[in-house]
C-alpha cells in the first residue's frame, strides 16, 4: 500500500509500505469469488495519478493503507466461479499482494489457452499492447510512407507503437532518455532513427533535423517541452494521439503549452484516448499480435524485477526513466 496522498513530488520507496497479513485459504460460501496466487504485477504510470487525493481522473484515488490494485497475471487456487478452475491462469485487476480474492471473479480473463510467456498478458497482450494498437491504428489512422514520431519510445507502449509503424510502412523516429535506450530503438526495435532528448539543447531544432518535411503522426507519451517542440514541427493534417503525459504526473499541471495555435495553422488533429474505450478491439488486437509474434515480426522487451518487496522500486523506476521496455514485477 502507499502511506499518504502525494501532490506533485516524485514518489519514493518510503511512500509505500509492505504488510504481512493472515491468509485464509477459503472462499465465502454462496459467492462467485476466486482466490488467486499472483504471478506478475504491472507497475503502470497511471497509478501515480491515483495517489493524489484530489484528482479528476477516470479512476478513483487509491486509499492509503489499503492494498494497491493494478493489472496482474495470477493462478487460480480456489474458485466458486463457473468460468475459472483451479490452476487456470487469469489476467485482470488484482491487488499488490501474494494472494488476492477477486470478488465475483470480476474483470478476470482466462488466458490458460494462449501459448505465450505469462507476463505478456500485462504487456504486449495487455494494457500497453492494446493502448499502442488502438492509439496508433484508430486515432492516428496511419498511411504507408508517413512520418511518425514516438516519445518514451523504449517503454512498454512506445516500443510497440514504433514497430506497428514500421509494419505499416512508415518512417519512425523515437526519443528516449538514455543512450542505451536509443541504441535499443535503432538496433533491436527497428526504429529508423532515435535520439536522447536529455542531450538535445533545443528539441524543436532536433525534431527539424529528423523530420525536415514535418511530423505526420505524433504518439504522445510525455507532454511538456516535447509536445511544445512537436507542435512547431507538424506537417499539414498531422494527427497527435495523446496517450499520456508522464512528465505531468509528478509535476501536477505540467508546463504551459504556448503554441496550440499550430493545430489550426497545420489543420492538425490532437485527440486523447483511453485503452478502456477500445476493449471491443481486444480479439482483433490479440490476433494481430499473436500472428506477428509467431512470424517473429515483433520484438518485445521486458524489464523484470523479482519480489513483492521490490514492487515499490519497480514503480519508481517508471518516473526515473530506469525501465527499459515493459516494467514487470515477478512474484
Ligand atoms: P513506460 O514503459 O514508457 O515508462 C515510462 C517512461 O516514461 C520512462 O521509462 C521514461 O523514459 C519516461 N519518462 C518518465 N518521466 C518522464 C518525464 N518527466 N519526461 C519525459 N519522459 C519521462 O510507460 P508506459 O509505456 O506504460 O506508458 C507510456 C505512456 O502511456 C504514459 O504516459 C502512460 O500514462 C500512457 N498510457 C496511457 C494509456 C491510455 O489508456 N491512454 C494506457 C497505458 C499507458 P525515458 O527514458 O524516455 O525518459
Amino acid at each position: 500500500c502507499f502511506k499518504r496522498y502525494l501532490t506533485n513530488e516524485q514518489p519514493t520507496e518510503s511512500d509505500m509500505e509492505i504488510f504481512a497479513g493472515e491468509l485464509t485459504l477459503s472462499l465465502a460460501e454462496g459467492t462467485r469469488d476466486v482466490l488467486v496466487r499472483n504471478l506478475y504485477l504491472s507497475p503502470d504510470p497511471y497509478m501515480r495519478n491515483r495517489m493524489r487525493e484530489i484528482y479528476n481522473s477516470y479512476l478513483p484515488p487509491f486509499e492509503p493503507g489499503k492494498p494497491i490494485t493494478g493489472f496482474g497475471v495470477s493462478k487460480v487456487i480456489l474458485s466458486n466461479h463457473p468460468d475459472f478452475e483451479v490452476n487456470d491462469v487469469v489476467a485482470g485487476i488484482i491487488t499488490w499482494e501474494k494472494y488476492s480474492v477477486i470478488k465475483d471473479g470480476s474483470g478476470l480473463r482466462n488466458v490458460s489457452s494462449i501459448d505465450v510467456p505469462l507476463s505478456y498478458h500485462i504487456g504486449i497482450l495487455g494494457l500497453p499492447g492494446l493502448t499502442a494498437y488502438a492509439g496508433f491504428f484508430n486515432i492516428c489512422n496511419p498511411r504507408k510512407g508517413e512520418n511518425v514520431f514516438v516519445s518514451a519510445a523504449a517503454g512498454a507502449v512506445g516500443q510497440l507503437v514504433g514497430q506497428f509503424a514500421k509494419l505499416t510502412g512508415c518512417y519512425v523516429v523515437g526519443s528516449a532518455g538514455t543512450d542505451e535506450k536509443v541504441e535499443l530503438l535503432k538496433v533491436e526495435l527497428g526504429y529508423d532513427d532515435a535520439f536522447n532528448y536529455k542531450k538535445e539543447p533545443d528539441l524543436t531544432v532536433a525534431l527539424k533535423r529528423y523530420f525536415p518535411e514535418g511530423i505526420d503522426i505524433y504518439f504522445e507519451n510525455v507532454g511538456g517541452k516535447m509536445l511544445e517542440a512537436v507542435l512547431y514541427n507538424l506537417s499539414n493534417h498531422a494527427r497527435i494521439a495523446v496517450c499520456g503525459m508522464i512528465s505531468q504526473y509528478v509535476s501536477g499541471c505540467g508546463e504551459p503549452i504556448y503554441n496550440l495555435s499550430q493545430l489550426t495553422i497545420r489543420r492538425a488533429k490532437m485527440q486523447g484516448f483511453l485503452m478502456s474505450d477500445y476493449l471491443h478491439l481486444h480479439e482483433e488486437f490479440t490476433q494481430y499480435i499473436l500472428c506477428h509474434l509467431k512470424k517473429n515480426n515483433i520484438v518485445y522487451i521486458e524489464d523484470v524485477i523479482d519480489g513483492l518487496e521490490n514492487a515499490p522500486n519497480a514503480f519508481m523506476r517508471l518516473f526515473q526513466g530506469k525501465n527499459v521496455g515493459k516494467q514487470v514485477v515477478r512474484l
